[in-house]
């Protein structure tokens, strides 16, 4: 094969990170590597629930994807990836056909709603920056609609947010914040608005230290956040959500917003792929190809990978995908050289949930931390992040640097 061609689909963490870490590794003569995505953006989307609460501007979680890329390396297509075929090796888009002779495919996540009647239609997912801004929008609807309502439905001011799991709980750290600014700013009585967590599972945070899990509940109840665990959402109306209290009986919460945070499943493109998948999640190989397709990498929130020390998948998460990044890169290369490849072993740091901008709970290489403490570690993560795709120009920009 001469000059082989790299086709990287989706610009996310997990996709923009091989880029960055292939032009690091590669000459401009050794390989045609194109990079696909949707948007002329990368975004945070470990962010994006700042940005859904209005706590950080749209603006402040995403950065131009041409800044970090080399030109004389990578060409970037702005694209929306509509199918892909990889027994024809082609991947076709809103803009066009491509070949490849090595994929990488970063589509990452899509909300889940295990067919819940009524969520696909009636609540809104932290999925994308359009969809965090469509959030932030809508909530300050309700408020200022509230206010200038000669009847007043105080249901307009009740938030449910469904899943208690990471994300849920970032999102009503946040809305903790926000809620008394938008009381505020559009005269409503802080007493008037409800925000309730709703949670199918008997706990909140899985897998989180339950010393820090009480940490943060607490804190949230604090902040006026009320908790229904153990109470699955049956069906979403526009009125409101329908949740089971008992064996046969049913509360209906009216609200006039409906946030679903409890679930994620891979991008549906996967599916009609041609690759053996489970929820749009491939079961990779050691080496992170797909099973089958030795010319097919996965990366990110589209990769399942078993955790054999407790017979459970890894949780989808940016750091994961960063890392997986790095071990395509190596493969690729290693590929390209007719060298083998090798296995990819996550490094688990541990992870950091924020409660709003200045407090977190964490567990970090072992050690259990809360409070600015830990609300400092968050974002230094966060700004680790931005270092290894953009570098010092890239922290510097976008960076969380209000620490206390
Ligand atoms: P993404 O980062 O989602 O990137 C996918 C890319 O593909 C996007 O650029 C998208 O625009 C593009 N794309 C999608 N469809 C198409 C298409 N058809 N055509 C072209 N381009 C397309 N993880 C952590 O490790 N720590 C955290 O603290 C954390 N917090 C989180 C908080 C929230 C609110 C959320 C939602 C997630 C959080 N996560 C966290 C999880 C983390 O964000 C994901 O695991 C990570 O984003 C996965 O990376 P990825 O590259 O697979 O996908």
């Amino acid at each position: 094969m001469n000059r082989p061609k790299i086709l990287i689909l989706g610009a996310g963490y997990g996709g923009l990170s091989t880029a960055v870490n292939l032009q690091k590794k590669l000459n401009a003569s050794d390989a045609d590597i194109v990079l696909i995505n949707k948007n002329d953006y990368h975004y945070e989307s470990t962010w994006l629930h700042e940005a859904a609460a209005g706590t950080l501007s749209p603006e402040d979680v995403r950065y131009d994807i041409k800044n970090v890329i080399n030109s004389d390396k990578i060409q970037f297509v702005q694209a929306a990836v509509t199918g892909i075929d990889v027994a024809a090796r082609k991947v076709s888009t809103d803009k066009g056909e491509h070949t490849y002779d090595y994929l990488v495919i970063g589509l990452g996540f899509e909300g889940e709603t295990f067919g819940i009647e009524g969520l696909d239609k009636y609540a809104l997912s932290i999925a994308n920056v359009g969809a965090a801004r469509q959030i932030r929008e809508h909530i300050e609807y309700q408020f200022a609609m509230w206010s200038q309502d000669e009847v007043k439905d105080d249901s307009r001011l009740t938030i449910v947010v469904g899943g208690a799991g990471f994300t849920g709980i970032e999102f009503l750290g946040e809305l903790g914040n926000r809620i008394p600014e938008l009381c505020k700013e559009f005269d409503v009585p802080q007493e008037k608005v409800r925000v309730v967590c709703v949670e199918a599972a008997p706990m909140v945070l899985p897998g989180f230290d339950p010393e820090l899990v009480e940490y943060a509940v607490r804190h949230l109840e604090s902040k006026g956040i009320e908790f229904s665990i153990g109470t699955p959402v049956v069906q979403a109306t526009p009125e409101g959500v329908k949740i089971k209290t008992g064996e046969e009986e049913f509360d209906f919460i009216k609200a006039g917003t409906v946030v679903w945070a409890a679930g994620v499943r891979g991008n549906r493109l996967i599916e009609s792929s041609g690759i053996e998948n489970m929820r749009a999640r491939v079961k990779v190989e050691k080496d992170m190809r797909a099973p089958g397709f030795p010319d097919v990498f996965i990366v990110g929130d589209c990769a399942l990978m078993i955790n054999e020390e407790v017979n459970r998948p890894y949780p989808p998460t940016a750091q994961i995908a960063m890392q997986q990044a790095e071990t395509i890169a190596d493969n690729l290369v290693a590929l390209i050289n007719g060298e083998d490849t090798h296995e990819f072993h996550p490094k688990l740091k541990g992870s950091v949930c924020s409660l709003g901008e200045h407090d977190a709970i964490g567990d970090v290489m072992g050690r259990k931390i809360t409070g600015t403490k830990a609300s400092i570690m968050k974002k230094i993560i966060d700004n680790r992040a931005l270092y290894m795709i953009g570098g010092a120009p890239l922290v510097m920009k976008k960076g969380k640097f209000n620490l206390l």
